[in-house]
């Protein structure tokens, strides 16, 4: 039988905690706290708890926690907001909610993070934040951008979608800016089983406010101090979060086992791997590599069995949405170089060990 590696099984995992899964569904339906509720606030806890961050604010997806960190740092219309170039267009969208604009930065060629050294030319006296991205859960370099952000009187904002768990000089990422984002999409490292996120703060009056926006500005039920939004975690994402919460250190430790295996085994001109900096403990939510002929070598994979993905094709500052920002081809090489040239190959705790070598002697096995 032909082997097929999914690109990602989310089954395999579910099957792996099945029983205490199913326990935490039925207790939510059990108690009928469906919407916000103590399972919110327990997960909110222990999550906060996890990061490092005296505050965590359950919502309803990364998107939104984006979103309302802009609008509780005051960023509206006619500010700027530096985001990289290379990242999920949910970051730059963020910027636009609130009127706006994203300017964007080009990565560095060896990391393929935001590049801290093209950041400074990009601060103008509209700039109000900084959102980095610890892009395929490798975290960027917080202290350089953090010297800037101090120097201009910057906001940062880690999105922290792709990376929970990940260290930066031994800290987890989400405690070093004023405000962090995380998105729970079920193929992220930490998934719900639908929609749902959070913000991480230590700022008691951001906390607080975030708690108001979410749930319609009520302070008691219909008493509003603001006009907020919808944007509540459900009970049953945040009891299936605080179960798998225990499994993640576990499941990122075997990532970075199948990384190490990655790096250390494809051997193949063709293929560059993106460089890990000595001072960072990634949590690879992907694990993606360069090489000329991209479509060709997915095209090849394919035939062995194995399923790969783009992260991502086109660039943010290239897309039709973002046409009226007026970027063109060229503005950002970097950028442009990994999405003409990037393959994102399987990476999930659940790959057999069989399943990695096969992959490992597939890529060697490709020739240009
Ligand atoms: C997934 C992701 C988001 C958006 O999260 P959703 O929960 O899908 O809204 C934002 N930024 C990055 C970098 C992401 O990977």
């Amino acid at each position: 039988m032909k082997t097929k590696i999914k690109f990602l099984d989310l089954k395999r995992q579910y099957l792996s905690i099945k029983n205490e899964i199913d326990e935490a569904i039925d207790k939510v339906i059990g108690d009928s706290t469906y919407s916000g509720g103590p399972y919110v606030e327990q997960f909110e806890e222990n999550f906060a708890k996890y990061v490092g961050t005296k505050y965590a604010v359950g919502v309803s997806n990364g998107t939104d926690a984006l979103h309302l960190a802009m609008i509780v740092l005051g960023v509206g219309k006619g500010d700027e907001i530096i985001v990289p170039a290379n990242t999920f267009v949910a970051t730059a969208w963020a910027a636009s909610y609130v009127g706006a604009k994203p300017v964007f930065v080009d990565c560095d060629s060896n990391t393929w993070q935001i590049d801290p050294k093209k950041i400074e030319e990009k601060v103008t006296k509209k700039t109000k934040a900084i959102i980095g991205v610890h892009l395929y859960g490798q975290p960027f370099g917080i202290d350089e951008v953090i010297k800037i952000t101090n120097k201009h009187k910057l906001f940062l904002v880690e999105d922290c979608a792709q990376a929970h768990g990940a260290l930066y000089k031994g800290k987890k990422v989400g405690s070093f800016g004023q405000i962090a984002t995380f998105s729970f999409y079920p193929s992220k490292n930490l998934g719900a089983y639908g929609e749902a996120g959070a913000i991480l703060i230590n700022n008691p009056s951001y906390a607080k406010r975030l708690q108001l926006l979410k749930n319609q500005g009520s302070i008691k039920k219909y008493e509003h101090a603001e006009i907020g939004f919808n944007r509540r975690m459900d009970g049953l994402q945040a009891a299936i979060l605080g179960v798998k919460l225990k499994y993640l250190d576990n499941w990122n430790k075997r990532r970075r086992a199948i990384a190490a295996a990655f790096i250390k085994r494809i051997k193949n001109a063709a293929i560059t791997l993106q460089k890990q900096p000595e001072w960072t403990s990634p949590v690879f939510h992907l694990f993606v590599v360069k090489t000329a002929n991209r479509d060709k070598l997915k095209k090849f994979l394919r035939t062995k069995g194995i399923e790969t993905g783009i992260h991502y094709p086109i660039p943010i500052h290239l897309q039709k949405a973002c046409k009226s920002l007026g970027y063109r081809e060229g503005d950002f090489p970097v950028a442009e170089d990994l999405a003409k040239h990037c393959l994102s190959i399987p990476i999930y705790p659940e790959l057999t060990e069989r399943e990695v070598e096969t992959i490992i002697n597939a890529i060697n096995d490709y020739e240009i």
